[in-house]
């Protein structure tokens, strides 16, 4: 187990190429222009050394000058053209892997079961796709190139230094072994809770989204509300620890920022002896210093690129985390079917084995173009056994066929297709109402739209929209009511006319007025299709082929409107309770 993680670990990096083809090999040019344009870099100092060497020794003349300054502007432009060069690509691979990568994220959420997304938190989920991805950028695109030719620098300024006294290239590196222990140590201390940071962060932002989605109820609840309190303590704790963490880390980074690059702590008093005895020149000693000095730079960068580095293989191995969930399986060649009975043969489902099972072994069958409806107490599990017609899960025991075929053999595109779901809060898109509307069939026209909008009720309060259908559904989405949405989703599902159609509570927030003119346009459009019903308002399904009453996980009992009547007496609480409801209500109005 030790022994995959660090393998896992350790191909992180190409993992992260594979996102976006031939990220690979553009990377490697774009590394092999950054060391060219560092390399080209150091020429000019060369040129300074010839230059100075010629002025001590008394020959200079200006046409030897003016070569040297040339050389070394041209060495400078090269540098610069390089550099520009190695960053263009290594964005281009950088935004390439990010999309990939991006798109990989999607994709996996929309091929996992549901339950496995909605165990994140919006605000984690967000936090990896935009921001944990996008931290990936940075050091990528700047670490990776950057990062090599500052780490081949110093090792070139090494040999050159050692070309014009071995000595003092010796004398460079006496401060080194004291920077990297120091070094060694910040990265002990900081790794340690690299990933207590990122748990903290993701705390953080995963509250917020709570926060903001919950204002009205925080604003309705006042501050004092529990809300408020755990949002606020989410930031002090990520406060604290921050703090905490850059203490403990803050006098071993600074000693190792001091020493490390000190290569002048060594090569001065060198040069100076040398310089003394006569071993060495001058403007060999100035050489030296120029490259010394240049080691400081890229050594100094090194320590900051490594950091980079580190924090672009934790976000990866987090990210991954969301990429490895585990797909619901599809099969190679799938078997299509060619009528929509639906099947359910002692179907078991648990969400979590700590809270139990929640369906205890259901059989049921909807026989083409049928209408059953499902009824029966809160929390029966009613949702449920809709949820898993449309795969939104796959069954722990038992099956579930459509005309004959268990749907884990079909595609998860073709059950789609086939099934028209409804829920109760339906999720619209912020794009237009009409295109809102479209969904449930890409190449309607607007004619077929505007069609299917009228038969959900939806015209009248469309029409009335500052742009009508052209409205966007995101700015009226706040202004739209509850049976408004919910009306939107039907005309989505009257245009999509898939041969199954299940609404699951999908009338509850419509007014009286509307509910009857809804219900007709639903029966008429659904003939001929098997059709689901999950309702409260018992007086919507009473005309249902069947009834079903779910109870506790199990049909307790099934049958026609009047069959039930006579003999169930959960179904003749329900009525009363529902009738009762009614007349309350309609009471209420009566007497405002
Ligand atoms: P109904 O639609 O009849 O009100 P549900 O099918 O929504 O009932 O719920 C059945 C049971 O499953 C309930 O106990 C509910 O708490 C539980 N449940 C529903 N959805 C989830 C979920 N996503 N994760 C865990 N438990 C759930
Ligand atoms: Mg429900």
């Amino acid at each position: 187990m030790n022994e995959e993680t660090t393998t896992e670990e350790k191909k992180w990096f190409k993992t992260l190429l594979s996102y976006a083809k031939g990220s690979g090999g553009k990377l490697w040019v774009s590394v092999i222009f950054s060391m060219s344009s560092l390399i080209a870099g150091l020429i000019p100092y060369y040129c300074v050394y010839r230059i100075l060497d010629r002025y001590i020794t008394g020959g200079i003349d200006k046409a030897y000058a003016v070569n040297w300054c040339l050389a070394a502007l041209c060495a400078y432009l090269i540098k610069v053209i390089c550099f520009g060069i190695s960053t263009g690509i290594s964005h281009y691979v950088a935004f390439n892997v990010l999309e990939g990568l991006r798109l990989k994220v999607a994709d996996t959420f929309l091929k996992a079961p549901l339950g496995e997304v909605y165990s994140h938190s919006i605000g984690e989920i967000k936090g990896v796709i935009i921001d944990k991805i996008e931290d990936i950028e940075p050091p990528l695109a700047h670490v990776v190139p950057e990062g090599a030719g500052h780490i081949l620098l110093p090792i070139v300024c090494f040999v050159a230094l050692a070309i014009v006294d071995i000595r003092v290239a010796l004398a460079s590196l006496l401060a080194l072994p004291l920077g990297l222990i120091f070094m060694m140590l910040t990265f002990k201390l900081s790794g340690r809770n690299m990933v207590k940071y990122q748990e903290a962060n993701a705390a953080m932002s995963s509250m917020i989204v709570e926060y903001v989605e919950g204002i009205e109820v925080i604003k309705a609840f006042g501050k004092t509300g529990v809300s408020y309190e755990k949002f606020a303590g989410s930031i002090r704790d990520y406060r604290d620890f921050v703090m905490e963490w850059l203490k403990s880390t803050w006098v071993t980074m600074k000693l190792a920022f001091a020493f490390m690059p000190a290569t002048l702590l060594g090569v001065v008093p060198a040069g100076i002896l040398l310089v003394g005895k006569g071993c060495m020149t001058i403007s060999q000693m100035a050489l030296s210093v120029m490259l010394a000095m240049s080691m400081v730079i890229s050594m100094a960068k090194i320590e900051v690129f490594s950091n980079g580095l580190r924090q672009m293989q934790y976000t990866v191995l987090e990210v991954k985390k969301f990429l490895d969930i585990e797909n619901l399986p599809e099969p190679e060649t799938e078997r299509l079917p060619d009528e929509y009975t639906i099947e359910l043969s002692d179907v078991h489902f648990t969400y979590d084995e700590e809270q139990g099972e929640v369906l205890h072994g259901i059989d049921l069958r909807l026989n083409e173009g049928s209408f059953t409806a499902l009824v029966g107490p809160s929390g029966g599990g009613k949702s449920t056994v809709a949820k898993l017609i449309a795969r939104f899960w796959d069954v722990t025991g038992g099956s579930i066929k459509i005309g004959g075929i268990d749907i884990k053999d079909m595609k998860i595109e073709t059950l789609a297709d086939i099934v028209s779901f409804v829920t109760q809060d339906n999720f619209l898109f912020s794009r237009s109402i009409k295109e809102n509307i479209r969904l449930g069939k890409p190449d309607a026209t607007d004619e077929e739209v505007m069609r299917a909008a009228r038969a959900a009720c939806c015209d009248e309060f469309i029409c009335k929209l500052p742009d009508g259908y052209d409205t966007s559904a995101g700015e009226a989405g706040k202004r739209l009511s509850g049976g408004e949405r919910q009306r939107i989703a039907i005309a989505r599902m009257m245009l999509k006319d898939a041969p199954i159609v299940i609404l699951d509570e999908a009338t509850a927030f419509t007014d009286p007025e509307n509910e009857t003119k809804l219900q007709e346009s639903i029966a008429n459009l659904t003939k001929g299709k098997t059709l689901l019903v999950i309702a409260h308002r018992l007086s919507t399904i009473k005309n249902a082929d069947r009834i079903v009453v779910l109870n506790d996980g199990r049909i307790e009992d099934m049958g026609t409107q009047d069959e039930l009547m006579e003999r169930s007496v959960l179904y003749n609480r329900m009525w009363q309770a529902h009738v009762g409801a009614r007349d309350w209500a309609a009471g209420n109005i009566k007497e405002a």
